[in-house]
């Protein structure tokens, strides 16, 4: 392991003389807060944490942790739920602070820093009737969402949020300031979109906007446990009837009102006016007798927003996932029996379906390579105190032990938790992972990004 040079207070305060933003160390007012991240089982301790306020703060704390030889871990959002985004006693490089957003309504872009949550991100674009695909929670940041790929409401129509990523700025391993994009730095912008943080620390991103809302219709919809098969026949069958405008996600989850209650849950949103946005959502309304109908007319910030307060910052989180080619019967059956004896009432299985637009580029035209129909599934274990933590992580692994051999090897990389191998990573890439490991020996061969998904060096 590399051995960390010692920071005397002088060095500390030169970095401190040049920064725009704030520079932290264990007892500062802030450290502790800031050192938290979504995950509350993760509890790390940085011995630097640079807030930057901008890109030429991002520039002199690489170089500052580079020449102190200290692990580096990127922040956006925070929700990462592998917790990379802090790291013991290296410099955590925080980017929350850095909250511009630029729309340009008549280009329909926006240009937003590498510190926006997507609430943030659709309040600003939907005050000029414009949004892109995005996270479904307020508090998830756009940088890691959209470095890993990004499923949304919108993909359908619009394809993944890296399909809507215009260029980005970032900041190489040797403090380059570069901007990726179609035109310039091809390859890079190729790897951005996928690749996660391997080559280096984005400061801002440029986004296409799309005329949406600002009301759509959609909402939440659920049912009785007892109708999740019906739910899930009812994701099965929209593979059989396209529908660019309606996405519908399924999560086998907990009544709000605390009560423990097992429902079948529908969120949907769909972008089509007048009658056919009727027929879709009665569509919904017919798979059984709701047991809550919020189903109609709603803000697009406000569908981003009815999932926030399932996911309690600090809550302990252990994931699993996988993608299924199909919704068979083996795997309903799975599915089915596994919630019922989910040992939290903050727990989920989530059941996406990617469709229209986000499959209708190849695989090789971005680092992201899911471009099949496949099924996504997100065991989603969740609870508050830590004597819970051995029964609800060993739900989640034998839930995912059951699936594993219905499962393909395409995986979401942002859903994978720190306990996954590298031979997961390199399916899960397929015949992507070669390119982006020689990206990689380009842009960062010393591996000094490495605390994501890393991609190693090949050298
Ligand atoms: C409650 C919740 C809801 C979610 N909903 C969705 C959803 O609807 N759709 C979806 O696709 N995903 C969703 N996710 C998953 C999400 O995509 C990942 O958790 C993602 O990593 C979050 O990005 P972040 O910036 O908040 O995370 P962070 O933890 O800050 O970062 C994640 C990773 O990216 C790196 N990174 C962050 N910023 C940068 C940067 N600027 N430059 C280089 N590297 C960087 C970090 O080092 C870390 O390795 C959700 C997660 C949670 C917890």
């Amino acid at each position: 392991m590399t051995k960390v040079a010692p920071i005397d207070d002088a060095e500390l305060a030169g970095l401190k003389s040049v920064f725009s933003g704030s520079v932290l160390v264990a007892g500062d007012d802030g450290y502790d807060e800031v050192r938290q991240v979504h995950n509350g089982m993760i509890n790390k301790y940085p011995r630097v944490i640079a807030r930057c306020a901008g890109t030429a703060d991002v520039v002199d704390a690489l170089a500052f942790a580079r020449s102190h030889a200290l692990e580096i871990a990127v922040r956006g959002g925070g929700h990462n739920v592998a917790g990379r985004a802090v790291c013991d006693n290296g410099m955590m490089i925080d980017l929350s602070l850095m909250k511009g957003i630029w729309t340009d309504p008549d280009a329909r872009r926006v240009r937003a820093q590498a510190g926006v949550c997507w609430g943030e991100f659709n309040r600003e674009t939907q005050a000029h009737g414009l949004a892109t695909t995005g996270g479904a929670v307020g508090s998830t940041g756009i940088a890691g969402l959209t470095l890993g790929g990004g499923f949304g409401y919108l993909m359908g129509k619009y394809g993944y949020t890296i399909d809507n990523l215009v260029s980005a700025e970032l900041v190489t391993a040797d403090g380059n300031i570069l901007t990726a994009s179609e035109s310039e730095n091809t390859e890079l912008f190729w790897g951005l979109r996928g690749g996660g943080g391997n080559f280096g620390i984005v400061t801002s991103f440029e986004f296409a906007l799309h005329p949406v809302g600002p009301t759509i219709n959609g909402g939440l919809i659920a049912f009785d446990a007892a109708d999740t098969r019906a739910s899930l026949n009812y994701l099965r069958e929209m593979s059989a009837n396209p529908d660019d405008e309606m996405t519908a996600v399924c999560s086998l989850t907990h009544a709000p009102d605390g009560s423990g209650r097992k429902l079948a849950a529908m969120l949907v949103c769909h972008l089509g006016a007048g009658d056919n946005a009727k027929t879709a959502l009665a569509s919904v309304r017919a798979i059984a007798p709701p047991v809550i109908d919020r189903l109609g007319p709603i803000s697009y910030c406000d569908l981003n927003s009815i999932l926030d307060p399932s996911f309690p910052k600090q809550a302990l989180n252990y994931w699993k996932t996988c993608t299924v080619p199909e919704l068979s019967d083996a795997v309903l059956g799975i599915l089915v029996e596994q919630f019922g004896r989910c040992p939290s009432t903050m727990s989920k299985l989530i059941i996406e379906r990617p469709h229209g637009a986000a499959l209708r580029r190849k695989s090789s035209d971005t680092a992201f390579p899911n471009r099949s129909e496949a099924i996504n599934i997100l065991i989603l274990s969740q609870w508050q105190s830590t004597e819970d933590t051995d029964v609800n992580i060993a739900w989640a692994r034998e839930t995912y032990d059951l699936l594993h051999p219905f499962a393909g090897s395409n995986v979401y990389s942002n859903y994978l938790g720190d306990d996954e191998t590298l031979e997961r990573l390199r399916a899960a890439y397929g015949d992507n992972f070669d390119r982006l490991q020689a990206l990689k020996n380009q842009y960062d061969p010393e591996n000094i990004f490495h605390l994501n998904q890393n991609i190693p060096p090949s050298a």
